[in-house]
């Protein structure tokens, strides 16, 4: 029998499901157990062809409709994505392995949030009026065109609309490639925008590995591609987008500091600990990896930690008292069971977990390793995994120093009582989306995004409208052209 997450084709191009089994075919596993749940077939040329002329199509009439037009549709899916909530966080398990007391909060919601809120700004992107004496110029703001989005594994359904929201409210169209190893959210997003009323052709996904992203970020007709994955294959594409000179989103990896103070409030910062390195199994780019706790509450805050992580519940991601899934994939675990390999190695001192779990699936122990030194690998690599390193420190100037000593910027937390000392630590620190006394929040409102090899350009919020449109000027002159001859 077929199991109920095998989508009806691979692509969705034009307000249908196409398929074309030429393609390589592309296992879909699931990661609690296993087994192969699914199978799509990446894209052939043929259907990258027909995607990347679809959506070329389609965009004109989109970007002709009125911004309350668009606007309308967008927030008639949000409304779609929040009736279906269940069966889409029953789907974004099977295609992570995420538990369901997660998807249930944080996918097809946060995904709902971005085409509400995208959905509402829609009509209000309007330019201005620059008065020049008796001319003035008068600006438009106007969609950058075809847009292409590459999504990573560990948010499928956030990603897509993360990415299609905006570009849709400002009038682009996109093709979107998930990522090979979590290809069937997106699709459902695309069904649910035809269902909400947008015109077949303005999202369409199609799947496939790498391959398929070079072949859609090189081509042409393609004005913008936005990226969420890691800083090697960020820069591949950013340089392949380049060559077009095509604008770019570059949401990439990360190894993020969370630098507790002495006088925080203990538990409040373990539990930003734990929901900046725990939470999806650790598959989180902004975690907080890095934890600096100030010596006087070393100890205490250890054992906090430790007894706390304890209550983590590992088990079937589908039984909605399970907090603690299993790695996206049977790689994704080796890379992570390394890495604890070498933290072990290189003489940090292991707190708990430790271990792959003993139970089917791709589970890892929650890990926590303590008196862990800036030059060891686990502080250094981004691990994308549930791995914990905590690092001491004495003061304020010298953890800022030893946070910001890492090429990557994508998040920092502090937790202290100390408001002046919070916002002056955080002024200090090189980070695109930045917490006080909290961390991981994101909520659609606010912008999110790295600096230094983190990344380039911000999602949500109205910075990522400035990502998806360009702006036009129009001089108007009122009177006689003056001219040398
Ligand atoms: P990858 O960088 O391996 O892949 C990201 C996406 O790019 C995938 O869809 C991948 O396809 C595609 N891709 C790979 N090579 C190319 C290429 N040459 N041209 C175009 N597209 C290409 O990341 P992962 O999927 O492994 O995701 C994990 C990484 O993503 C982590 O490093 C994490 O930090 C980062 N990330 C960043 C986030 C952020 O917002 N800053 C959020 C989430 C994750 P395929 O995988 O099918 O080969």
């Amino acid at each position: 029998m077929t199991h109920p997450a095998q989508p009806k084709a691979s692509h969705f191009i034009n307000g249908e499901y196409v398929e074309d089994t030429a393609g390589t075919p592309i296992p879909v596993i699931y990661a609690a157990t296993g087994e192969q749940i699914a199978t799509v077939h990446a894209a052939t040329p043929a259907i990258v062809e027909q995607a990347l002329s679809t959506a070329k199509a389609a965009q004109k009439a989109w970007a002709r409709m009125t911004g309350t037009e668009r606007g309308r549709i967008l927030r008639r899916a949000a409304d779609i994505m929040r009736e279906r909530n269940h069966d889409l966080s029953v789907l974004e398990t099977y295609d992570t392995g995420k538990p369901l007391q997660e998807t249930l909060v944080a996918d097809a919601t946060s995904g709902a949030d971005a085409l509400e809120y995208f959905g509402g700004l829609a009509a209000s992107l309007t330019g201005e009026h620059i008065p020049l004496g008796e001319d003035w110029v008068y600006t438009k703001r106007e969609a950058l065109g075809l847009c292409v989005g590459i999504g990573a594994w560990n948010y499928p359904t956030q990603i897509a609309c993360w990415k299609g929201a905006p570009a849709l409210a400002c009038g682009n169209s996109m093709v979107f490639k998930p990522s090979e190893t979590t290809p069937l959210c997106a699709l459902k997003v695309a069904e649910i925008l035809i269902e909400a009323g947008a015109p077949a052709g303005v999202f369409n996904v199609v799947q496939g590995m790498g391959e398929v992203g070079g072949a859609l970020v090189t081509d042409p007709r393609v004005d913008k591609v936005s990226l969420t994955g890691s800083v090697p294959t960020g820069k591949k594409v950013y340089a392949a987008a380049a060559e077009g000179m095509k604008h770019v989103t570059m949401e990439l990896g990360g190894k993020s500091p969370l630098i507790i103070f002495d006088d925080a409030d203990i538990d409040n910062a373990v539990g930003g600990a734990i929901n900046g390195n725990f939470y999806s199994s650790g598959q989180v780019c902004s975690n907080g990896t890095r934890v600096f706790v100030q010596k006087g509450i070393k100890e205490k805050f250890l054992a906090r930690l430790a007894e706390r992580t304890g209550n983590a519940i590992l088990g079937d991601p589908m039984d909605e008292a399970t907090s603690f899934g299993p790695m996206v994939t049977e790689n994704q675990m080796n890379i992570v069971l390394g890495y604890i390999e070498k933290g072990k190695e290189e003489g940090a001192r292991l707190i708990c977990g430790g271990k792959r779990a003993d139970m089917d699936g791709y589970f890892i122990e929650p890990t926590v390793f303590a008196d862990v030194t800036d030059d060891m690998t686990i502080a250094r690599e981004e691990i994308f995994g549930p791995v914990m390193s905590v690092l001491d420190f004495d003061t304020e100037e010298e953890v800022v120093a030893r946070a910001n000593d890492t090429e990557f910027g994508l998040s920092a937390g502090v937790f202290t009582k100390d408001f002046t000392r919070a916002h002056r630590v955080i002024g200090n620190l090189e980070a695109g989306s930045c917490f006080i006394n909290s961390y991981n929040d994101a909520p659609v409102e606010a912008p999110f995004g790295g600096v230094k090899a983190s990344g380039v350009g911000r999602e949500n919020s109205k910075e990522a409208i400035k990502h998806f449109s360009q702006v036009k000027s129009v001089y108007v002159r009122m009177g006689d052209v003056e001219a040398a001859f």
